[in-house]
């Protein structure tokens, strides 16, 4: 027997999970599949994860407070390890209970087992027990997400060499890591490690942290890691790994051998397309295993979608932002039809780090004429409480003073920036920005000290053109 449905997403991530539930709010009958656990990467081994590990690493360590008054309070690490595990894995639980629930409110099926296509465009989901189901629809969205990659030339068999899934699972707080990869999941657990008292070193092939983020910014994270002591190569990467004593020993491509306990690789992601059966529906991958799809989300084979991180490494939110483009385009569904203007994304290392809108990098390559207002976050009432620092940065175009990038390094920078997202997708300038009032004592103040200093920069920038 075959059920039939309008909608069905393989992979119960953010992309699958707000594809459905958008769809079934149409009216559209939906089911999401999924193999493991609803919420995807972001309730297993992703964003919930880590973010919980952090929280509670800096709680227990008194990181941040410790600089500020001089005194840090400090669980034993036997004692604080095992409470960090149990909160973590509570956190994980309770956002699968609520994605689950949210999946049945919204009045889509969710169907637990492993799906895979039939040549004729059918669709069978298998469970532990053996059976299988079989499902048609009249579009399917694969939103099955991805994996950490692993290098071919390293063994992850060796106690110790781990990736960002199974790093969780290490049972010890690493002494001594060495951390391949300097982008944002790479720097999240750089910071982690450092605050839970391991000496890292990071190996990154390029010459910056986060370099999708805007360079001042990397900057700013790359020396504050320099000033506690964190290790930073560029142009190199791990070649090769041995077990050594208790140990390891890792041999990096300059020619550098270092022997740390523990080695995560936090360098790239694979697509998870393996066992689809998409060759049989003639679905396109491209040379790196990802789906191939077109600005509608559509894949070479009808009917067939694609969203989220199977398409290529992303944020959650980028990810549920296609899976509703994709339902859109394929319903016909009189909603917006573009993808946010304004991607907004966010590093959760100590401080934080976010943006929205257009780097000083991307403004130059468009040859946009734009001038850039700063504030210390320091110097902001609320700065000056908590005592703590950090950078806002606004990016706006010269010729009207239109806000079209925020950037910050700071205590809740993915929150501050929001008030900047929201500015830029508005259309407002820097005078709205300057005449706005802001709650005091807040981080959030630093908007008026940066665009007031962006606005004397403009001025005194046209007074010296004229003189
Ligand atoms: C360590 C780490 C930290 C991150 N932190 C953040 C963050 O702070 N903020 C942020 O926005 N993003 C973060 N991300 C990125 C974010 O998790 C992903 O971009 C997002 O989860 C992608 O969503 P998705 O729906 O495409 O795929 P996923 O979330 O990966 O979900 C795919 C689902 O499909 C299921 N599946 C796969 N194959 C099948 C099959 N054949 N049948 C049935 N089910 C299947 C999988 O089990 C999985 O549950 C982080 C990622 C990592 C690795």
């Amino acid at each position: 027997m075959t059920d039939i449905y309008d909608l069905i997403a393989i992979g119960a991530g953010p992309a699958g999970e707000s594809a459905t539930e958008l769809a079934s709010f149409f009216g559209y009958r939906s089911a999401v599949i999924e193999k493991y656990r609803p919420g995807g990467t972001v309730t297993t081994s992703g964003g919930a994860p880590t973010k919980t590990l952090r929280e509670a690493a800096l709680y227990f360590w008194g990181f941040c407070e410790g600089d500020v008054y001089g005194l840090r309070m400090a669980a034993p690490p036997e004692i604080a390890t095992d409470v960090i595990r149990k909160r973590t894995s509570s956190v994980c639980d309770l956002l699968q209970k609520v994605t689950a629930e949210n999946i049945a409110k919204n009045k889509v099926d969710y169907i637990q087992g492993t799906a895979r296509f039939e040549p004729g465009g059918s669709v069978v989901v298998s469970d532990d027990d053996g059976n299988h189901r079989n499902l048609r629809a009249k579009a399917v969205l694969i939103s099955t997400g991805s994996r950490p990659f692993r290098p071919r030339n390293i063994s992850f068999d060796i106690p110790g060499v781990c990736d960002t899934d199974t790093i969780l699972q290490r049972g010890r707080v690493p002494k001594d890591i060495v951390i391949v990869g300097g982008g944002p999941v790479g720097v999240e657990f750089a910071t982690i490690c450092h605050v839970l008292g391991a000496r890292v070193t990071i190996l990154d092939r390029g010459t910056r942290l986060m370099p999708t983020m805007d360079a001042e910014m990397s900057a700013c994270m790359e020396e504050l890691f320099r000033k506690w002591g964190l290790r930073i190569l560029f142009g190199s990467t791990a070649e090769s790994i041995a077990a050594k004593g208790d140990g390891l020993q890792v041999k990096a491509s300059t020619g550098e051998s270092l022997l740390p306990d523990t080695v995560l690789f936090a360098a790239g992601r694979s697509a998870n397309t393996d066992g689809l059966g998409l060759e049989a529906v003639g679905v396109d991958l491209d040379s790196r295993g990802r789906i191939v799809v077109d600005q509608s989300f559509r894949t070479s084979a009808d009917g067939i979608y694609a969203a989220g991180d199977v398409l290529g490494p992303t944020l959650a939110s980028t990810a549920m932002e296609q899976g509703r483009l994709a339902i859109c385009h394929a319903f016909s569904i009189p909603f917006q039809g573009t993808v946010d203007p304004t991607p907004v994304s966010a590093v959760y290392s100590m401080p934080e780090v976010s943006g929205a809108g257009l780097t000083e990098a991307q403004c130059s390559e468009r040859k946009l004429d734009y001038e850039v207002g700063r504030a210390d976050l320091a110097l902001t009432p609320r700065g000056a409480i908590a005592g703590r620092g950090g950078l806002l940065k606004l990016i706006f175009l010269k010729a009207d003073r239109r806000l079209v990038g925020v950037h910050c390094i700071g205590d809740i920078a993915s929150e501050i920036v929001g008030i900047g997202q929201m500015v830029i997708r508005c259309g407002g300038t820097m005078n709205t920005i300057a005449n706005m009032s802001m709650n005091t004592p807040t981080y959030s103040y630093a908007y008026k000290y940066a665009a007031f200093d962006g606005l004397r920069r403009l001025v005194s920038s046209e007074t010296e053109t004229h003189v």
